[in-house]
């Protein structure tokens, strides 16, 4: 083996040098370290500087390996008489207090587990669930604490079914930058009125100028008692939505009343029905043009779905108002109940649908934090620990990893200080 002094420049802890090299049977590297130079130690509770030592014990912590051979750190701990806590241990600068492992192999197995799952990144660095787990945690809570606190124009308001049967979470997110910010049991007044209360400060409250939420009456009350400046926003896939139902209903009727014609164009064509025109291509724009010309009432239902898109074009909420109501002329004597019934809808949620013109909100960013949401969960295979949950969500939906220097960022020796 090289000298001791390339020894501790490998190893790389500042104040440290290595003083003795040892072998395990195992092939575990034994590194035994001690502080550089003469300085007083600092009390781990409260950051004091003393001389007065009274006691000391050998201790170990695991660390990154030296070429994948394991290594444990040991060095000497001291119990200080501190002034102002009494007997209290030294503080290390590689590894926090009470951990087992060093602080920079913490980083690099909490970093992993954000890629890959835990047990996966348990058994690369060769340490119990726990110990990663707890590791992951200590990460993230790090990464959590360190950003700033953003004051979003734009929260989204929606709910997730989590598991099985009808278990609903109401998930609050960010919609300028597209982030989670908390998850809450159940989808009642309660469980958003926690969510804004405890996520969110009133400063931040008070800059949100719009919620884009589905049409569930609870989310609409609690944003008008709590954020009364803004505004709600009908996301737009929920109304979307529901002009699927009307038109796959009017297929159903269809089916009934034109009954032979229909059983031979209209069979086995109810996803290509629902899907939209421009997404179709090919043979099968020919199949579904077989299907309008034999039922014209089919067609006309599927055409004034289509024409629903154009309320999310206007400026202007006089636009909205006098598009829809000429989308409801025309609906006078086709004789489509379903359509109608549809028409009334739209027209009851006019004025959440309208205030698009003023907030023009990410109706794409809602749709990808719910994949995002739903890939976190798959992965996690569930998961019991909501707060655990909600910081792997945040971590994944504000995907802080783009390049090679965000990765370095994550794994500082001395802590994380410097982080988005
Ligand atoms: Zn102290």
């Amino acid at each position: 083996m090289g000298s001791l002094r390339d020894c501790t420049w490998i190893l790389g802890l500042t104040e440290y040098r290595v003083v003795e090299l040892a072998r395990e049977d195992d092939g575990r590297l034994v590194i035994e370290i001690e502080r550089r130079g003469i300085q007083r130690y600092v009390c781990a509770s409260c950051g004091r500087r003393t001389g007065r030592v009274r006691d000391a014990k050998v201790r170990t912590w695991d660390d990154l390996p030296w070429a994948e051979r394991p290594v444990t750190l040991r060095y000497t701990l001291r119990r200080l008489w501190c002034r102002q806590c009494g007997i209290r241990t030294e503080r290390v600068g590689f590894a926090d207090p009470h951990a087992r492992l060093t602080r920079r192999f913490r980083q690099r197995i909490g970093l992993d587990c954000q890629s890959m799952p835990t047990s996966h990144a348990a058994v690369r660095h060769a340490v119990s669930w726990g110990a990663a787990r707890r590791a992951e945690r200590a990460f993230l809570e790090a990464w959590d604490r360190a950003r700033p606190r953003r004051r979003p124009r734009h929260l989204g308001v929606d709910e997730i079914q989590r598991g099985k049967g009808q278990q609903f979470w109401t998930v609050l997110s960010d919609l300028v930058r597209g982030e989670v910010i908390g998850l809450q049991q159940d989808r009642s007044e309660d469980s958003l009125r926690t969510l804004l209360t405890d996520r969110m400060d009133a400063r931040q409250r008070a800059a949100v100028e719009a919620v884009c939420s589905d049409m569930h009456r609870p989310y609409r009350n609690v944003v008008a008692e709590m954020l009364p400046r803004a505004e709600v926003v009908f996301d737009k896939f929920h109304v979307c939505q529901h002009a699927s139902d009307a038109l796959d209903d009017v297929r159903r009727q269809e089916f009934f009343r034109a009954g032979a014609v229909m059983r031979q164009h209209g069979r086995g064509k109810r996803w290509l029905l629902l899907r939209r025109w421009k997404t179709i291509r090919g043979s099968k724009r020919t199949e579904l043009q077989a299907l309008f010309a034999a039922n014209r009432r089919l067609f006309k239902a599927y055409v004034l779905r289509e024409q629903l898109d154009r309320l999310w074009t206007y400026k202007t909420r006089t636009g909205v108002l006098n598009f829809l109501n000429g989308w409801i002329d025309a609906l006078r004597w086709q004789r489509l109940p379903e359509m109608e019934k549809l028409g009334e809808f739209v027209f009851k949620h006019v004025e959440g649908i309208a205030a698009y013109c003023d907030h023009p909100v990410r109706f794409g960013v809602v749709e990808s934090i719910n994949t995002t949401i739903k890939a976190v969960l798959r992965r996690a295979r569930g998961m019991r620990d909501e707060a655990m949950l909600v910081l792997k969500l945040k971590w994944a939906t504000a995907r802080p990893i783009r390049s090679a220097r965000d990765v370095m960022r994550f794994l500082h020796p001395e802590g994380m200080h410097s982080l988005r």
